[in-house]
C-alpha cells in the first residue's frame, strides 16, 4: 500500500532530471506534439518533371497527402503541409513554414527523371554532391527557383550551375546530419524491404529546399517517371499508397528511435542512483540530481573571469551528434576546453570559449588542423546562442 507514496517522489525526481538535462537549451518536452512538415515538390505553374507524360507535382502531392493521413492517425504527431493542393510555393517559403512551426522533421517528396533507363528510389540529405550525378539531380530540383518572382535577389548566394557554390551553404544543416541520415536510412529500408524498390541509397547533394530548414530534413526521390514501369507505378493509386505508407513508417520508426535515445540518456544520467525505488534514498539524493550539471562547460579560469564582462562569447562548434559523449580531450582528438549542450535531442560539442572573434577563428583553425574540417564559430549572448551575424556586426 505504501508503495503509492513513492510515485510523487518519482515524478519529482524525473522532473528534476529533465530540467537538469535541458540546461540552457530547450529540449522538446514529452507532451509537445512531434511536428512533421510534409513538402510536396513543385505545384501550380511548376509541374516538375513530365517523364512519360506523368506529372511529378501531382504524384508528389498524392504521396504526401497519404503520408499525412497515415501519420495523423497517431496521437502526438502533428502534420503540416507546405501545400495540400495544386499551388506553387516558393522554395524559401517551404523551409520558412517548417522553421516557424519549430518542426521536428522536414520531408520533401519528389520524382526523378533521366535520359537513361535509370530507376529506383533514393533519399537525399543536404551536403556536398559526391559526384556529377547527384549534382545534376539537385540542379534539376533547384531550378524551381527560376519560376519564382524575384528569384535573382532572393537566391543571390546560390549559383545552381556551380557544384562548388553549395560549399558553406551546408553549415546550417550540419548539426542535424546524423539525424537526417538516420531518417533517410529508414526511408530506404522501407522502400527496398517490403516494396522491393531498387535501392538508390542515401546520398548527399545541395538542395536549396533542404538548406532553408533548421531541423533534420530529407528529400525523397520516390522513383523515375522517365522509366515507364516505375512511372506507371508511381502514377497509380497503389504505388502512391505504398510509397506514402513507406514514408510514414520510416517517420514513425525514426520518431521511436529518437525517443528511445532520449530515454536512454535519461536512464544513463540516473545511473548513480539505481536505488531509485527506495523512498529514503530518493529524498536524500534529490538535491544532488538538481545540482548535477549535465551541460558542464569546462572553461579555463582566465577566460571565465573575462567572460561575464564581455557582451558576446565565441566558441567553435566542432560537431553535433545524438551521442552523449564525455567532454574529455581524449574523445576530441586531443582538444581541451570542450563544452557540450543539449539541443533538440542532439548534443552540440564546442571547443574553446573567448570574447574575441579573431581568437575564435584561430581556435577554429586549431580544430580544423585536428581534423574537424567543418568546424565553425558560434556566438552566445547571456549564455544563449545567437546568430553569429548579430555578434560581429
Ligand atoms: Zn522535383
Amino acid at each position: 500500500m505504501h508503495k503509492n507514496c513513492f510515485y510523487p517522489l518519482l515524478v519529482l525526481l524525473i522532473g528534476f532530471t529533465l530540467t537538469s538535462f535541458s540546461g540552457n537549451d530547450k529540449i522538446t518536452p514529452v507532451q509537445e506534439p512531434f511536428i512533421v512538415v510534409l513538402d510536396a515538390g513543385h505545384g501550380g505553374h511548376d509541374p516538375g518533371n513530365l517523364g512519360n507524360g506523368f506529372l511529378e507535382k501531382n504524384i508528389a502531392l498524392k504521396i504526401v497527402l497519404r503520408v499525412g493521413e497515415m501519420l495523423s492517425k497517431h496521437k502526438g504527431i502533428k502534420v503540416i503541409y507546405t501545400r495540400d493542393d495544386d499551388t506553387f510555393v516558393d522554395l524559401y517559403k517551404r523551409g520558412e513554414i517548417a522553421n516557424k512551426a519549430n518542426a521536428n522533421l522536414f520531408v520533401s517528396v519528389h520524382c526523378d527523371s533521366h535520359t537513361s533507363e535509370a530507376h529506383g528510389a533514393g533519399t537525399f540529405v543536404l551536403g556536398l554532391h559526391a559526384n556529377k550525378q547527384n549534382f545534376e539531380i539537385a540542379k534539376k530540383e533547384n531550378s524551381s527557383i527560376y519560376l519564382e518572382d524575384n528569384y535573382e535577389s532572393r537566391y543571390a548566394a546560390y549559383n545552381i550551375n556551380s557544384p562548388e557554390s553549395v560549399i558553406g551553404l551546408t553549415i546550417m544543416q550540419e548539426e542535424f546530419l546524423d539525424q537526417s541520415i538516420m531518417l533517410a536510412k529508414a526511408m530506404q529500408d522501407n522502400f527496398t524491404g517490403k516494396l522491393s524498390r531498387v535501392d538508390r541509397k542515401v546520398k548527399q547533394a545541395g538542395f536549396i529546399v533542404l538548406h532553408q530548414t533548421f531541423m533534420p530534413s530529407v528529400l525523397v526521390e520516390t522513383g523515375f517517371l522517365t522509366h515507364k514501369p516505375e512511372g506507371t507505378y508511381l502514377n497509380s493509386t497503389k504505388g502512391q499508397g505504398e510509397m506514402g505508407d513507406a514514408i510514414a513508417n520510416a517517420i514513425l520508426q525514426y520518431k521511436k528511435s529518437i525517443s528511445l535515445n532520449v530515454s536512454d540518456q535519461n536512464s544513463m544520467m540516473k545511473q548513480p542512483e539505481p536505488e531509485i525505488v527506495v523512498a529514503e534514498k530518493v529524498v536524500k539524493e534529490e538535491p544532488k540530481v538538481v545540482e548535477k550539471p549535465t551541460v558542464a562547460p569546462k572553461v579555463a579560469p582566465a577566460v571565465a573571469k573575462e567572460a561575464p564582462k564581455a557582451e558576446f562569447v565565441f566558441k567553435v562548434q566542432i560537431m553535433a551528434s545524438s551521442k552523449d559523449l564525455g567532454i574529455a580531450s581524449a574523445n576530441f582528438k586531443g582538444l581541451n576546453n570542450i563544452s557540450k549542450e543539449a539541443f533538440k535531442n542532439i548534443y552540440r560539442y564546442m571547443y574553446g570559449s573567448t570574447s574575441s572573434y579573431d581568437y575564435a577563428n584561430t581556435l577554429r583553425k586549431d580544430a580544423e588542423d585536428k581534423g574537424y574540417k567543418g568546424a565553425y564559430v558560434v556566438a552566445y549572448k547571456n549564455g544563449s546562442r545567437i546568430n553569429i551575424k548579430e555578434a560581429i556586426k
